[in-house]
């Protein structure tokens, strides 16, 4: 196959100079971050009062982790580094945790965010040939302007038509021809389902491929999505603390997401010891921005549950691949004392043919118990009025749950498109219990 780099020199740089690189800009960064009133005193107090402090990348590990909790207690100026007459836009975390969490951009940090992002974009095989829908919410959330931004950079006629209405996506699709979108996991499958609905035919669109990212998904959902529409696609993964999208994404291997490590550094570690994991290991994603002035943020916790791959690319690409974030520390679902994520639910779900684009896992307390009870819609090919297959359908769904999760769930089957659909990150667990119980 033919790859190609956006910025060759930088995606295919022997590991040696790249992580020299890296040192240079985390001494920069290191010198922005001394400007701030949050990590002045937290640096001083681990010796760094100066970028020459810092030797080797080893040196990043003296400095303590940056949580959420700290972004809180420094809201709102104590992460800026620059005098605010010199910022020229915020974004803010989706905020799905309810604490505000505000990142602050110089004209140059939106400039080298731009250039991250069309290196993604880019990677993947587009060029300005491409018409580029961005069905993602705009605004404060990251992926709306941090793509329509990428896209600009490659050069795409960008449409920037946001998040929900379908019926008006799929006209702008055939109107201007569309051949790449960008959206959650979630809202192509709506899309898809709302095509079939309408009875627009795939061949009327030009689509080629999709991005996908903001949320959690299996590597069946990819599959779905790639087989009912009919194109590729990529999963991206990006984070507002860390500018939003741009940080990594899959290249044409789709086998992993490259990290981007000159914009970047990434540890992984274990998330009660807080020591490193073993590489290859999965732990939680530690990141540190090497590409931002104006908001520096060093050794971050993301929450988010990964690890590396240990084999190179076959793209040529040195940079490091993340394995598919399969969810946050914090989305870890305890029922009845078992453990389980959402997404090992959903990977089961998008695993059975039958079953349709949409699902919402509900915990209820009955009792003094925890109760699970999965919903899912049935695909249109497969939803009847005779109970009998649908009888047998519901207790495969469960008994195949129940293999992956040691739960045995309540499973409900739902006409297709009658499930809410968010218009953002799709909300796919609703959690009743009480929060003290
Ligand atoms: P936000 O800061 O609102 O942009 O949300 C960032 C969070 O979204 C990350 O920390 C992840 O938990 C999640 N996320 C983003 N992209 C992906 C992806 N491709 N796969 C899984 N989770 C993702
Ligand atoms: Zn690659």
């Amino acid at each position: 196959m033919e790859y190609q780099y956006w910025n060759p020199e930088i995606e295919k740089m022997p590991r040696p100079r790249l992580e020299a690189l890296q040192l240079e800009k985390l001494k920069t960064e290191i010198g922005y971050a001394l400007r701030t009133s949050f990590y002045a005193p937290r640096l001083g107090a681990a010796g760094i009062k100066s970028p020459d402090d810092i030797r080797s990348l080893d040196d990043l590990r003296r400095i303590p982790f940056t949580t959420k909790h700290d972004l809180r207690e420094g809201f709102p100026w104590g992460f800026l580094s620059v005098p605010k007459e010199e910022i020229v836009r915020l974004h803010a975390s989706s905020g799905t945790t309810g604490i505000p969490t505000t990142i602050y951009f110089d004209s140059e940090d939106l400039r080298r965010w731009a250039g991250y992002v069309a290196r993604c974009i880019y990677g993947t095989g587009c060029s300005k040939s491409d018409v580029f829908q961005n069905m993602i919410t705009y605004g404060l959330f990251t992926g709306g302007l941090g793509f329509n931004m990428g896209g600009e950079e490659v050069g795409m006629l960008v449409i920037p038509s946001g998040s929900g209405n379908t019926a008006r996506q799929l006209r702008l699709m055939r109107d201007f021809g569309t051949t790449v979108v960008h959206a959650t996991p979630s809202f192509l499958l709506h899309v898809e389902s709302k095509m079939r609905e309408a009875g627009v035919k795939r061949e009327s669109l030009a689509l080629k491929r999709a991005f996908a990212g903001a949320e959690p998904y299996s590597e069946d959902t990819r599959r779905r999505i790639e087989r009912l529409l009919n194109i590729d696609v990529y999963n991206s993964y990006g984070i507002s603390e860390m500018n939003g999208p741009g940080v990594a994404f899959e290249c044409q291997c789709k086998n992993g997401l490259h990290l981007w490590e000159d914009g970047y550094i990434a540890e992984i570690i274990n998330p009660d010891t807080l020591e490193p994991v073993r590489e290859g290991e999965t732990g939680e994603l530690v990141l540190t921005i090497l590409c931002r002035r104006a908001t520096p943020m060093l050794r971050y916790r993301t929450r988010d549950l990964t690890g590396f791959y240990t084999e190179p690319c076959a793209c040529g690409r040195t940079h490091r691949r993340l394995r598919r974030i399969a969810g946050r520390s914090d989305d870890m679902l305890i029922i009845n004392g078992v453990n389980g994520f959402p997404s090992q639910i959903e990977e089961v779900l998008m695993a059975i043919k039958e079953v349709g684009n949409n699902y919402l896992i509900v915990v209820e307390k009955e009792g003094v118990l925890d109760r699970l009870t999965v919903k899912t819609e049935v695909g249109p090919d497969s939803f009847t009025d005779d109970a009998r297959p649908l009888n047998a359908l519901r207790e495969r769904i469960r008994t195949t749950l129940q293999a992956s999760i040691s739960i045995s769930p309540r499973v409900e089957l739902h006409e297709p498109g009658t499930l809410p659909v968010s218009e953002g990150k799709a909300v796919r667990v609703k959690d009743t219990r009480p929060k003290d119980a």
